[in-house]
């Protein structure tokens, strides 16, 4: 076992703080992975604080992770020491369900095994990345290009391929109209990539407060919905509407900017339920849809696309004291456009 310096939340209600954790030893396939940068989902305050069910305290959450290789177990072929890598949401999976056999490892039929909070292989409690070091099993470990600037390149082992998967999936391209919902950690990233993928962007912010930056992403158009106004103008509008919002949002409203055949992609993931009304989705043959992270071979495709187009995420590098006011800043949607944790200030 090696234990290693990380942050954790001891209770859903109390300040994270810093503690140490264990890893296990190297089993034959597992890579010990030197954490430089940790990112901050929106999904880990969910987590910690409770809000989608029991959690196991003290927890580390984190799985937005990018580091290097420091040690390989005896049969690791796919990654070698010093090569720079990356881990998302999951950390393993059955292999052996249909799903997982056709890639889909994130709708494992058993449940992937989270990269935190979930029970791994040796029925121990996963530990995230706002740690030092991570021992994973080589096949659920990214390669991350060289390219990618390595301070931002964290946040695309969740937020970019959360919403790389849908566009992908709903064929976001030239001659379709997208629209993103929220421009947090996510967001940002769906209208980067969507961009990148040749679709006409919009953006649908609470605000105009973001509108430069969001037409700097790319976007082409850029509305505020605190304006009653911008559901009126939108009407049947989008081909593909992509919520990011971590709050519950009106569903009919939304629902009514789909175009025929269009489809809203929840995967902003509030506690609370998204109530649709049928008549809604009756107009336009519409449809109400929601997506999980993505497959590795996906998320592998997601990182050589941000390599091949120079996209990143936008971040706010922040030291490990400084998590807990990271986490009240996000509640407020006062983040430009992900907190990474600079893991060197744990060590
Ligand atoms: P984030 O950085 O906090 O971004 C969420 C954005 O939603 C905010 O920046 C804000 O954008 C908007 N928003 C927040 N509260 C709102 C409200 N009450 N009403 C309307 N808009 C509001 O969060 P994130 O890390 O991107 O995560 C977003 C959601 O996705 C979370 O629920 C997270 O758990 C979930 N998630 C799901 C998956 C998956 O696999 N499906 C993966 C990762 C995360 P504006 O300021 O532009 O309005
Ligand atoms: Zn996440
Ligand atoms: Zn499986």
């Amino acid at each position: 076992m090696l234990t290693v310096n990380a942050i954790a939340a001891p209770s859903a209600t109390e300040p994270l703080v810093r503690t140490t954790i264990e890893r296990r030893d190297l089993g034959p396939r597992d890579i010990l992975i030197e954490i430089s940068y940790a990112g901050i989902c929106h999904s880990d305050i969910h987590t910690v604080r409770g809000e989608w069910g029991e959690v196991p305290y003290p927890l580390t959450v984190g799985h937005e992770i990018v580091g290097h290789v420091r040690e390989a177990g005896a049969a690791v072929t796919r990654h070698a020491i010093g090569d720079r890598v990356g881990v998302g949401c999951m950390v393993d999976s059955c292999r052996e369900c249909d799903n997982c056999k056709a890639g889909y490892e994130q709708y494992c039929l058993t449940g992937n095994v989270g990269t935190y909070a979930s029970v791994d292989r040796d029925g121990t409690v996963t530990q995230g990345g706002y740690s030092t070091h991570v021992v994973v099993d080589e096949d659920f470990v990214l390669r991350v290009p060289e390219s990618i600037p390595h301070q931002a390149a964290a946040p695309l082992l969740c937020a970019g391929i959360t919403t790389y998967s849908p566009l992908a999936h709903w064929k976001a391209g030239p001659g379709k109209r997208v629209a993103v919902v929220g421009m947090g950690g996510l967001g940002h990233m769906g209208v980067k990539l969507a961009v990148a993928m040749g679709a006409e962007v919009t953006v649908l912010s609470q605000t105009l407060s973001k509108k430069d930056d969001g037409l700097a992403f790319g976007a082409k158009h850029y509305y505020a919905t605190s304006d009653p106004a911008t559901f009126e103008t939108l009407r049947n509008t989008f081909d593909l509407i992509i919520n990011t919002v971590s709050a519950p949002i009106d569903m009919k409203a939304y629902l009514s900017l789909l175009a025929l055949d269009g489809t809203l992609v929840s995967v902003g993931a509030p506690p609370e339920p998204l109530p649709v009304g049928v008549f809604t989705l009756f107009s336009n043959r519409r449809s109400f849809a929601g997506s999980s992270i993505g497959g590795i071979a996906e998320t592998q495709e997601m990182l050589d696309f941000c390599a091949e187009h120079g996209i990143a995420p936008e971040v706010e590098v922040i030291g490990a004291d400084e998590v807990n006011e990271a986490y009240e800043r996000v509640m407020k949607s006062d983040v430009r456009y992900r907190f990474v944790i600079d893991v060197d200030s744990l060590r």
